[in-house]
């Protein structure tokens, strides 16, 4: 009894001591989208089933999304490709347009018609492989912005014979700003949903800015830079997530649409910082194609966007570079 009582007056003095944000809040932990998801609610008091509804949003949208599942409602619109208009859910709808937008806004570097691609390489599989030459032309044939057509007032889209989406590049981006938008429904006020550290999003602001850590790509426990954002999304995009070595040479599943190939640079890994998710995990897809020159000049022609490139250097030390706007960037290791 007595040591109850001891443990209860050494956590009540924990307690008084901390700041008020940290005296209640949740951290909840899902695996979905096939990958971990961490909630924290910093809210002294939330809405107790707040975090529950904020995962089943995400595992609906990976119903939707999922391009695993041959009963998500974009594979059945892949099917169907080739049919003309097919109706559907709003989701699929804003997705497949905000997709289409930045297949424009980047010149088709990210582009969800990649699908084929992703195919013939085997990265639908568990054992990706160089497809041959005539496979690959033959996908390659299928990939282009102009292959998905949105339509409204009901909400459609068409897709050309055999071409099919894949929504891998943006979805955990776009489901990271509905599960914010259902905390903010249920009365939070300040959040953060991160996938994996390769998407992450925030709701309201903690005095300073949130602090963000991009890890060395080649080693995750490697903390590489810090920097602190005032509110919105982050996300992370790296070959090394998904990959495979041939002959000395390594294929990830971030591919160039214009030449059907995997992208293969010195880039590691480049992160987006952008007011939404979906823009943030888009663009980081995107700038991973475009590489840092082509990248950079991109982001500079964007408002409120920012970005991290991180490359190979030729000694093997990690070399960083920023475009946009970025409080406190801080280097970690060396
Ligand atoms: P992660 O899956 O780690 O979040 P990304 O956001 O970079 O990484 O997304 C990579 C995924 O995007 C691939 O697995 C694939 O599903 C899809 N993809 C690959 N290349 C492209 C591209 N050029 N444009 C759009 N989507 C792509
Ligand atoms: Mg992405």
């Amino acid at each position: 009894m007595r040591s109850i009582v001891r443990v209860l007056v050494i956590g009540l003095a924990m307690v008084a001591a901390a700041p008020a944000w940290a005296t209640g809040g949740v951290h909840a932990v899902r695996y979905i989208m096939g990958t971990w998801c961490d909630l924290f609610i910093f809210d002294p008091d939330p809405d107790p089933e707040a975090a529950q509804a904020a995962f089943r949003e995400i595992a609906r949208l990976e119903d939707v999304l999922s391009s695993w599942d041959p009963a998500s409602e974009v594979s059945r619109l892949n099917e169907g490709a080739g049919n003309g208009p097919q109706p559907v859910s709003a989701d699929l709808g804003n997705i497949a347009e905000e997709s289409a937008a930045l297949c424009a806004t980047t010149g088709g570097a990210f582009d969800a018609t990649v699908a084929p691609l992703l195919a013939a390489w085997g990265f639908y599989t568990d054992s990706p492989s160089v497809p041959a030459a005539e496979t690959l032309r033959d996908a390659a044939s299928h990939v282009g912005c102009d292959r998905m057509t949105v339509g409204h007032d009901p909400q459609t889209i068409a897709l050309a014979e055999g071409a099919a989406l894949d929504f891998g590049g943006i979805g955990k981006g776009y489901a990271v700003d509905r599960a914010l938008a259902i905390l903010r429904t249920r009365g939070v006020t300040r959040a953060k949903v991160d996938f994996g550290s390769s998407s992450l999003g925030f709701l309201g602001s903690v005095d300073g800015g949130w602090p963000v850590v991009i890890a060395d790509p080649r080693d995750r426990d490697e903390p590489l830079v810090s920097f602190r954002i005032a509110e919105g999304a982050v996300s992370t995009s790296s070959q090394r997530e998904r990959s495979f070595e041939r002959d000395g040479r390594r294929f990830g599943h971030i591919f160039d649409p214009r030449d059907g190939h995997p992208v293969e640079s010195r880039l590691l890994s480049v992160t987006v910082i952008a007011s939404s998710g979906s823009t943030a995990d888009g663009l980081s897809t995107a700038l991973f194609v475009l590489g840092t020159r082509e990248g950079t000049r991109a982001v500079s022609r964007m408002t409120g966007v920012s970005a991290v490139f991180v490359e190979q250097g030729t000694d093997g030390r990690a070399v960083i570079r920023t475009a946009g706007k970025l409080a406190g960037l801080t280097r970690l290791s060396h």
